[in-house]
C-alpha cells in the first residue's frame, strides 16, 4: 500500500481512543484527511488529548458503534490494535481487506527510513528497549516506539513535520515492537530486520487457538521481499517451514542449541557471530539483567545492531557491545528487583501476563537445594493452560499465593502439586508471601495472567505491589531505604 491510502481532504475512520487512535488521527491530519472518530465508549474523546484533533477538524461519530461502522465505511479505516476483530468482521482474525489497515502497518507506509521489528510472545519490550540503547550508544538516533511506548504513527508524524520544517531528520531508524494484534492484519509490512523471539501460548481470549496465534506472528514471512532478514529463535521449529518458501534471508540465534544458519550463539558467556559478512565476539559478562529470556533478548539484540551497524557501514571500536551492555539497566515491571524486607527479596514481574513468561522467570532463577520462592499468580484468565508451570514450580516454588478471576482454575490444574493459599486482595497475597517467606528467599510477582480483573493495566499492578513492599519496608525495614541498593533481579 501506498502513501495514498490516505489522500488530502479524504475522510478516514479511526477505529479505537486509545494512544494508537489519538497519534493515527493526528497522522491523518499531517496527511491532510479530516479523521472520523468512532469508540464504543461514547466519553472516550472528551479528555484533553482529543482537544486539539477535534479543533483541528476531527468529527466524532455520536452514540456509535465500533462494529457496523467499520463494516460500512467504503473509505479508509485505521484500526488501533486493541479492537478484536470479532466485533466487526464476526471472525477472530479479520480477512484482508483493502480499505482497512492496522494503525502500525499504516505508519510504517509513509516511514522511508530502516525498520527493526521485534515481535515474539515474551521479551518484545526488553529487546526493543536493549537495542535502541545500543544504537544509541553507537551515535545512531533510533524512534523507539509501537505496541511499546510510543505509537509509530507519533514517531512518522514527527519525521514528517520536521521535513515540512527544513529540520534534520530526528530519526536514523525505527525500532519497533509488533504484537501478534498488529501483525495479524499486515498486508504489505516490509522490515529491514524482524525478530522473532519465541511463540508460547497467549491471547487465546482472542484467538480461536494457539495455532491461529502462531500464524498471526509468522505469516508475515510470506509477504517479505529480498531485502528483510528475519531473525529466527534456532531452539524453536518455526523455521523449518518457511526457509524454502520466503524470499527473505533467515539469520539465527542459538542460546542452548547449534545454529542452522548464519547467526549467533551463546556459550559460556560469550556472544559469538558466525557466517555473517564480518563476525564479532561480545562478552555478556557485564549484563546486568539476569532470569526470564534475558541472555535470549540480548543475543537477538547484539545480532541485530551488529548486522544493522553493518548495514549502515559503521565500525564500531573494540568493547562498543560490552560497554553499552553494562549500562543497560532494564525495564520496570519485568524481574525488577524491588526491596529486601527482613531478609527476604522482592522481585516485581507484573509483566508476566502468560505462562511462557513465568516459566522464563522460574528457569533464570539460580539452582537451590531446596525450593525458596514464593510466588504470587493469578488474575484474569488468558485461555491457556497452567500445567506447563508444574516443574519450574517444583524446582523452585515453596508455596503460590493465588488470587484473582483466575485462581479457581489455577488451583484446579496445580494445586496437589505445590502447597497453595489463596488471597482476596491484591495487599493480602503481598502479606501472606511474606509471612511464608523465610529470610533469603524471593517473594516474586509473576502472575501468569493479566491484571484487567483488579486493574487498568500491569504498571498498576506492579506499582501496587512496589506499594505493598515499600509498606513492609516502614514496618520492617528495607535494604533500599538502608543502603539505598538498586539492581535488577
Ligand atoms: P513483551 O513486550 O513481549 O511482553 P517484555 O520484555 O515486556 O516482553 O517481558 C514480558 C515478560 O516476559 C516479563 O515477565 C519478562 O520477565 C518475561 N520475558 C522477557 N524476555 C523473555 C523471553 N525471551 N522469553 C520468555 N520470557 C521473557
Amino acid at each position: 500500500m501506498s502513501e495514498r491510502f490516505v489522500g488530502r481532504g479524504d475522510q478516514v475512520l479511526v477505529a479505537g481512543a486509545g494512544r494508537s487512535g489519538l497519534q493515527a488521527a493526528r497522522l491523518v491530519l499531517e496527511r491532510g484527511g479530516k479523521p472520523v472518530l468512532v469508540d464504543d465508549d461514547p466519553q472516550a474523546f472528551d479528555g484533553a488529548p482529543w482537544a486539539s484533533v477535534l479543533a483541528e477538524g476531527g468529527r466524532v461519530l455520536e452514540g456509535a458503534r465500533i462494529g457496523p461502522w467499520i463494516r460500512e465505511w467504503a473509505g479508509p479505516v485505521v484500526m488501533s490494535p486493541g479492537i478484536p476483530p470479532i466485533l466487526w468482521s464476526g471472525k477472530a482474525v479479520a480477512p484482508p481487506l483493502p480499505n482497512v489497515r492496522g494503525e502500525l502497518e499504516w505508519a510504517a507506509t509513509l516511514w522511508d527510513l530502516p525498520v527493526v521489528a521485534i515481535a515474539g510472545t515474551n521479551g518484545k519490550s526488553t529487546t526493543t528497549a536493549l537495542i535502541a540503547h545500543l544504537l544509541s550508544s553507537f551515535g545512531f538516533s533510533p524512534f523507539l516506539g509501537g505496541n511499546f511506548g510510543t505509537p509509530f504513527s507519533e514517531g512518522v508524524r514527527l519525521l514528517l513535520e520536521a521535513r515540512k520544517a527544513g529540520r534534520k531528520d530526528p530519526y536514523d531508524v525505527g525500532i519497533i515492537e509488533v504484537s501478534s494484534f498488529q501483525t495479524e492484519s499486515m498486508q504489505s509490512f516490509s522490515p529491514d530486520l524482524y525478530l522473532l523471539l519465541n511463540i508460547t501460548p497467549d491471547h487465546l481470549d482472542r484467538y480461536d487457538s494457539l495455532e491461529q496465534y502462531r500464524q498471526a506472528k509468522l505469516h508475515v514471512m510470506r509477504q517479505f521481499s529480498e531485502t528483510t532478514t528475519v531473525v529466527w529463535n534456532a531452539g524453536q521449529q518455526d523455521w523449518e517451514s518457511f526457509l524454502q518458501n520466503m524470499k527473505a534471508r533467515s539469520v539465527f540465534v542459538g542460546v542452548e542449541s547449534s545454529l542452522p544458519g548464519p547467526g549467533i550463539v551463546l556459550e559460556n558467556g560469550i556472544l559469538r557471530t558466525q557466517d555473517l559478512e564480518s563476525n564479532i565476539q561480545v562478552s555478556a559478562a557485564n549484563y546486568r539483567l539476569i532470569g526470564g529470556g534475558n541472555l535470549q533478548n540480548l543475543a537477538f539484540s547484539v545480532l541485530a545492531a551488529h548486522l544493522f551497524s553493518e548495514r549502515s557501514k559503521r565500525s564500531l571500536p573494540p568493547g562498543s557491545f560490552e560497554k553499552a551492555i553494562a549500562a543497560f539497566s532494564g525495564l520496570p515491571h519485568r524481574m525488577e528487583w524491588v526491596d529486601t524486607v527482613r531478609g527476604v527479596s522482592f522481585v516485581n514481574d507484573s509483566k508476566a501476563t502468560n505462562v511462557g513468561a513465568v516459566e522464563a522467570a522460574l528457569s533464570g532463577l539460580p539452582e537451590t537445594e531446596r525450593p525458596n520462592v514464593v510466588l504470587i499468580m493469578g488474575g484474569r484468565d488468558k485461555g491457556g493452560s497452567y500445567r506447563p508451570l508444574i516443574p519450574g514450580l517444583k524446582k523452585h516454588v515453596r508455596e503460590v499465593v493465588i488470587l484473582g478471576e483466575a485462581r479457581e482454575k489455577i488451583r484446579q490444574e496445580i494445586g496437589g502439586e505445590v502447597p497453595i493459599e489463596e488471597a482476596q486482595d491484591f495487599f493480602e497475597a503481598v502479606a501472606r508471601a511474606f509471612s511464608v517467606a523465610d529470610p533469603g528467599e524471593m517473594v516474586l510477582l509473576s502472575p501468569a495472567c493479566s491484571s484487567y480483573d483488579m486493574f487498568h493495566g500491569y504498571e498498576e499492578r506492579g506499582e501496587r505491589f512496589r506499594d505493598a513492599v515499600r509498606r513492609l519496608a516502614e514496618k520492617f525495614g528495607g535494604k533500599r531505604r538502608n543502603d539505598g541498593a538498586e539492581g535488577n533481579a
